[in-house]
């Protein structure tokens, strides 16, 4: 099999796909309240798009898949994606990322469509704080759309929270009880520069190591994978056997030395990093009647051209046009 290497010897299996910039939620994190342009229906892929893209990439080694936006449920029948991609030789991981409005009423379909895995933005335990941070009181349809995929059996449930200093840090423990109880995977995520007025700061982030010890104090943790770097998400379990924390420490201990992925805009730009400040176009060529010859050879070059990493927090940082929910988180 010819994989899709790039020239630090990385080799790409993974792809975050964007269904939608749209999103119903204004996190203060990620978008500003009013002044987001969206794109226009027709700028979108079409589910056959997405799919030939997939169809193109699966043969060179690219097995898993991320449906996400904005928010992905905002699309319309997105379970029809899902069934469309399950059905692509070699796709054998398809997950989504979501804000949960709408995960009750379309859990059972996605499940159904072949869904494997899902991971939900909720970055509040209080409904109040919840609807600060979203700038919507939606924390009831959330939690409801939890309940439901658990009830369904979908697992595991991965929970993520980006965590603010003197925002919702304090959380760090609710949270920790409630990977402890329910046996949901609580992924702490550090806070990152890519939102629209997101009023980063360093002083924000809350690193893993201090996340880490307010965790242990409270109940230890041990290691499942180590903080080498070598998958975003750094595992912990109870040291009592109750409960699964990750961390997603892109700040304090970038992960771009193992990275796997690649990704693509709901306006079809391919892109090698999130934080990439270089975008091919590859829904001017899938409607431009090229062929799948000429598209790979685009998406071979690009991935040969591939960051050696972000430079969050280094002199040389620039941040990307486009906020994460553009880019598709
Ligand atoms: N709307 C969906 C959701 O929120 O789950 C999917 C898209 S969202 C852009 C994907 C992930 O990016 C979410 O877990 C969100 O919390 C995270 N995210 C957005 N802005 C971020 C930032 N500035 N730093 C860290 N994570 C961020
Ligand atoms: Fe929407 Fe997700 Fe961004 Fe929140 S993090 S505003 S839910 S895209």
């Amino acid at each position: 099999m010819v994989f899709l290497r790039d020239r630090f010897g990385r080799t790409v299996t993974n792809v975050r796909i964007s269904v939608t910039d749209r999103c119903n939620f204004r996190c203060s994190y990620c978008m500003p309240e009013e002044g987001m342009q969206w794109l226009q229906k027709d700028k979108l892929l079409s589910f056959e798009e997405i799919a030939r893209f997939v169809a193109l990439v699966a043969p060179l080694g690219v097995h898993k898949i991320r449906l996400t936006g904005g928010e992905p449920l905002m699309r319309k029948e997105l379970h029809r994606l899902i069934r469309m991609l399950r059905a692509i030789e070699g796709v054998d991981d398809i997950a989504l990322t979501t804000n949960a409005f709408f995960l009750k009423e379309q859990a059972r379909d996605l499940i159904d469509s072949g869904l494997h895995r899902i991971n939900i933005s909720l970055d509040s335990l209080d409904p109040r704080l919840f609807a600060e941070i979203a700038r919507r009181d939606y924390f009831q349809q959330v939690w409801e759309g939890i309940e439901e995929v658990e009830r369904l059996g979908l697992r595991p449930i991965k929970l993520n929270v980006v965590l603010i200093r003197g925002v919702n840090d304090h959380e760090i423990p609710r949270f920790a009880e409630l990977a402890r109880s329910r046996g949901f995977v609580v992924r702490f995520i550090e806070f990152m520069p890519i939102g629209k007025d997101d009023g980063w700061t360093m002083e924000k982030v809350v690193p893993t190591t201090e996340v880490l010890q307010r965790i242990n104090a409270y109940a230890p943790l041990v290691p499942v994978t180590r903080l080498d770097h070598k998958t975003p998400a750094d595992t912990y379990v109870f040291a009592d056997g109750a409960g699964e924390i990750g961390f997603i420490s892109s700040v304090s201990q970038p992960f771009c030395t193992d990275c796997d992925r690649v990704r693509i805009t709901s306006d079809g730009k391919f892109r090698t990093c999130l934080f990439s400040l270089h975008e091919t176009d590859l829904r001017a060529m899938l409607r431009g009647g090229a062929s799948d010859q000429q598209i790979i050879a685009s998406i071979t070059d690009a991935i040969e051209k591939k960051e050696e990493g972000h430079l969050i927090n280094r002199p040389g940082f620039v941040r990307p046009e486009r906020t994460m929910s553009q880019i598709g988180g």
